[in-house]
């Protein structure tokens, strides 16, 4: 008879981590990863490669090193998953029939219809993107000196997020180094982040929220809080204050206002809301029993404050030890477990040396809470691609 075939889409933390799993458990099966680049990378540091305080290699490594003995790798660009005739149709390779699939494809940025966030803006999605911006700062402030625009040094950050707070960290650090290099006085860098909500990151307390703004306006952020983002142009933001709407001129505008399921969800036609679909308590999707759905394209209630828990690599990697686990359950015809979270805490960095979070109810600030988020990283890359890989690619600098 011919073996059962497991297809995984997406390398990143959940599909990786559930490809990781199930080659352990060596199931009697044909195993597939499909990914559209030959590289994982891992996009809890993109803000890092946006900012250019690490180089976009320094956050990938090939999936081909992960991939043992019979199971097959495909690089290649999901276009839509076809439910009933279970194939998985690919922008090069065509179709590619499936027994389960673990569908794991991530996150992409969220405009939320705001007219010229799409065209003006630059999201940090991924690897490609988030060298855009690295490249566009350096060419912006390249081209100061010779028109002495001031403008072309504002940069502008939509959303006082994580992905805010992170890249601002990153950006902070980063601003010395592109002031020697370009030659650009530093009084004349503005740094803007817009926040729409009247508040930031309502997760945290109010000290370690107001620790993360003090922190960084020391390092010259310029924060507007609850000032909605309603416009992007070619070369401005324009936000609401009050009745009134006020533009400022920008060389750079980042978008880090939000983000989404992958648009292949929509394009297979699951039952979603913004990219994400409502899985089943084990994991599988509603009258597709045959697919587990994971990571950010997911959505699992938590049932403390009846919403579905953020978005996070956390939750991925813990979400991909069950997708493999309940793959082998369905080979067996056996019962398949409920995914239970299990929070371990959140760290928001700020810069090199500098973060706050919250592990259980202890606070954490400063250089301590920066040491916690290296380990953190250190571990994912760990769970992902190996104690040889975190050695070569951690956060560490002794292991270098
Ligand atoms: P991803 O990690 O996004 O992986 C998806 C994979 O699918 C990628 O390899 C991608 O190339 C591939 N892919 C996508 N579309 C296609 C396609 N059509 N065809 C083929 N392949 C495709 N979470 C935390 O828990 N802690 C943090 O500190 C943290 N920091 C973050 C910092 C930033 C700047 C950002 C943006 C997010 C951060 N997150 C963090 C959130 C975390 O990165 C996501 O929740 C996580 O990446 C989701 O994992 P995933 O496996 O669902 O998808
Ligand atoms: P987010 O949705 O968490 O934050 C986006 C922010 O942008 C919000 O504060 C929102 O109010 C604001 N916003 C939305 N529309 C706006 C507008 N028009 N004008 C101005 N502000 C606007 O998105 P994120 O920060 O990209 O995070 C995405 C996911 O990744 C989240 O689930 C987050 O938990 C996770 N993440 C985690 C970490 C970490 O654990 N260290 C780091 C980064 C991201």
């Amino acid at each position: 008879m011919a073996k059962k075939q497991i297809v995984i889409l997406g390398a990143g933390y959940g599909g990786l981590r559930t490809l990781r799993n199930l080659q352990k458990a060596k199931p009697d099966a044909e195993i597939t990863i499909i990914n559209k680049n030959d590289y994982h990378y891992e996009a809890t540091w993109l803000h890092e490669v946006a900012a250019g305080t690490i180089e976009a290699n320094d956050a990938c490594f090939p999936i081909k090193d992960q991939v043992k003995g019979a199971t097959k790798f495909i690089q290649d660009a999901v276009i839509k998953v076809n439910k009933e005739d279970k194939t998985v149709e690919l922008e090069q390779h065509g179709l590619i029939s499936y027994d389960y699939l673990v569908f794991a494809l991530g996150f992409e940025s969220e405009s939320f219809g705001t007219p010229g966030v799409d065209e003006h803006t630059l999201p940090i999605a991924d690897i490609p993107s988030t060298k855009r911006i690295r490249e566009h700062i350096e060419t912006k402030f390249s081209q100061w000196k010779t028109t002495q625009n001031d403008e072309l040094l504002t940069i502008v950050v939509g959303g006082a997020g994580f992905t805010g707070f992170e890249f601002l960290g990153e950006l902070t650090n980063r601003i010395p180094y592109l002031v020697k290099q370009y030659d650009v006085p530093r009084e004349k860098i503005r740094i803007i982040c817009i926040e729409a909500a009247p508040s930031v990151l309502p997760m945290f307390t109010k000290d370690l929220a107001n620790y993360a703004i003090s922190r960084l306006e020391d390092r010259g952020v310029e924060f507007k809080i609850g000032h909605p983002i309603k416009e992007a142009t070619a070369d401005s933001v324009i936000y609401a204050d009050g009745e009134e709407r006020k533009e400022i001129k920008c060389g750079t505008f980042i978008w880090g206002a939000g983000v989404r399921g992958s648009g292949v969800v929509g394009a297979s036609g699951f039952e979603e809301r913004r990219g994400r679909v409502m899985v089943n308590a084990n994991l599988t999707v509603p009258g597709n029993e045959d697919i587990i759905m994971i990571g950010d394209c997911s959505a699992v209630m938590d049932t403390a404050n009846n919403r579905p828990y953020p978005t996070t690599a956390q939750i991925a990697i813990q979400q991909a030890d069950y997708a493999a686990a309940n793959i082998i359950a369905l080979l067996n015809d056996q019962p398949l477990k409920d995914f239970v979270y299990k929070p371990k805490g959140t760290v928001c960095s700020l810069g090199d040396n500098d973060a706050m979070g919250l592990v259980g109810d202890k606070a954490l600030k400063g250089y301590r809470a920066s040491v916690l988020k290296k380990v953190i990283d250190d571990r994912s890359i760990a769970m992902l691609g190996g104690v040889s890989t975190m050695l070569k690619k951690g956060k560490f600098q002794f292991y270098k």
